[in-house]
């Protein structure tokens, strides 16, 4: 054929080449990715990995998670290891967009409180992030609202994010009592919060009866239970702080239930135990959250 012809010998060679580029697969892929869930605030998903893992051991998981999120802009995704890991994690999450977060801090800046960590020493690692009042600790540690308002009160003014753990136990879940606990936890622990502080607080939803059981409250039940929290915190400040904050759920999230859980419009992220200590479940919750 003649190089003037409008289809070359190369231009005929390469067709099925192009064609396959406009293939309706590809359209279809295109249109599947488009369907993201359409959030009112941004998605957080953090994985609290408790007493587990050596350093070794955290910095494969991270390597893992790092290849597996790598396009992932719609989550604010957050590990939360031992403090020992810390340092070693702070070096390997410099080249993506994991956060760090800690599990835990003293509600004092320095001083004579063996074995407890400050934020000023959390800040040094790049951790941005700190769990508090984590059902566990409220259990093991005898953690009260009103400790947990005061470490609360210390991240904030050292720039970490809190976590602001609350649950109700199954008891008070079939005595009816749910609200009446989630109220006296929200209203102790984020006792002394400003307006301003809120929109950098996270609270997380945490059933304890759903916790490390394989037992997941119902999407109705925590689409409801969350919605009531956000009414509190609107009665507490104001509607549009209440809007700005982000309620995540807790408890046996997993790959499977993660997308359902995610869609209810006060659900806005998830606090991960259990699965958050493989790169494939966790990495896949965040990927179905999408
Ligand atoms: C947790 O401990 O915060 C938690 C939600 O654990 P799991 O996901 O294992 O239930």
């Amino acid at each position: 054929m003649e190089s003037t012809a409008w289809l070359t010998d190369y231009d005929a060679a390469i067709l099925p080449i192009r064609l396959c580029a406009f293939a309706p697969w590809r359209l279809g892929v295109k249109f599947f990715a488009s369907d993201t869930m359409n959030k009112e605030r941004k998605l957080i998903i953090a994985g609290n990995w408790k007493m587990n893992k050596t350093v070794a051991e955290a910095l494969d998981l991270v390597r893992g998670l790092k290849l597996e999120l790598a396009n992932i802009k719609e989550v604010d995704v957050v590990v939360c290891p031992t403090f020992t890991a810390l340092g070693a994690l702070s070096k390997e999450i410099l080249d993506s967009s994991l956060r760090l977060g800690a599990q835990n801090m003293s509600e004092h800046n320095f001083g004579a409180f063996t074995g407890e960590i400050a934020a000023g020493m959390l800040k040094e690692f790049s951790v941005r992030y700190v769990i508090l009042g984590h059902s566990e600790r409220r259990q093991y540690q005898k953690e009260t609202d009103e400790l947990i308002s005061k470490k609360g009160l210390a991240a904030h003014a050292a720039s970490l994010k809190p976590i602001v753990c609350v649950g109700e136990t199954l008891a008070e879940r079939e005595g009816g009592k749910t609200e009446q606990v989630l109220e006296t936890q929200i209203k102790g622990s984020l006792a002394g919060f400003s307006k301003d502080q809120m929109p950098e607080t996270v609270v997380a939803y945490e059933p304890v009866w759903a916790i490390g059981t394989g037992k997941t409250a119902t999407t109705a039940q925590a689409q409801e239970t969350h919605a009531f929290i956000r009414g509190l915190l609107t009665k507490m400040f104001d509607e549009t702080v209440a809007r700005k904050v982000r309620i995540q759920y807790g408890g046996s999230v997993k790959p499977s239930n993660a997308r359902e859980l995610m869609s209810q419009p006060d659900v806005d992220g998830a606090l991960v135990g259990g699965a958050s200590l493989e790169v494939r479940s966790f990495s896949d919750i965040i990927k179905n959250s999408i």
